[in-house]
C-alpha cells in the first residue's frame, strides 16, 4: 500500500488575510484572528515556488482572506504557471468587478476558480457573509 501521507496533494498559498467579508463560519469573518493584515511580497511567494517538489501541480490561493483582493493577484497568477503549476482560486462572487475580472483573466493562462455561493438570496447571504453586497451589486 503507498504511503499517501508523506505527500500533500495540494498546496495552501494565502496571498491576503485582507477580507471584506464577515462570515459567521471563519474565525477571520468573526474577528477572532490576531495576527496582522498583510499582502505577500512576490519574493516570497518566488521562493515557495521554488521549493514545490516536481509531483506537486496544484496551487490553492486561499485560506484565509479574499485572495484576490492581493493588488498583484495577476504577477502571482503569472508566476505561478510560468512553474508550470495551477493555481485555484476560490472567491466570493461579490467581490468581483471587471477589473478585477480582467486581471483574473491575464495572469491566469491555466487554473481553476471555485464561486462560493452560501444561498440564493441576498437576505441568506447576508446572513452568512456578514454584507449585504451580493447578486445584484
Ligand atoms: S470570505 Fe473567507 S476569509 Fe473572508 S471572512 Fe469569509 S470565510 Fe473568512
Amino acid at each position: 500500500m503507498k504511503d499517501i501521507a508523506k505527500k500533500p496533494y495540494i498546496y495552501e498559498i494565502e496571498p491576503t488575510n485582507h477580507c471584506p467579508y464577515k462570515c459567521i463560519m471563519c474565525p477571520l469573518g468573526l474577528g477572532k484572528m490576531t495576527r496582522p493584515k498583510g499582502f505577500m511580497k512576490l519574493e516570497v511567494l518566488s521562493t515557495l515556488l521554488s521549493q514545490f517538489p516536481g509531483e506537486q501541480k496544484l496551487v490553492r490561493l486561499h485560506h484565509f482572506g479574499e485572495a484576490v483582493m492581493h493588488p498583484e493577484i495577476s504577477t502571482m497568477l503569472e508566476m505561478i504557471n510560468d512553474q508550470d503549476l495551477i493555481p485555484i482560486l476560490s472567491l466570493n462572487p461579490a467581490t468581483l468587478t471587471p477589473v478585477l475580472v480582467e486581471k483574473i483573466i491575464s495572469g491566469m493562462k491555466k487554473g481553476a476558480v471555485c464561486f462560493s455561493l452560501d444561498s440564493f438570496s441576498d437576505q441568506g447571504l447576508s446572513k452568512i457573509r456578514g454584507i449585504k453586497r451580493s447578486f445584484k451589486d
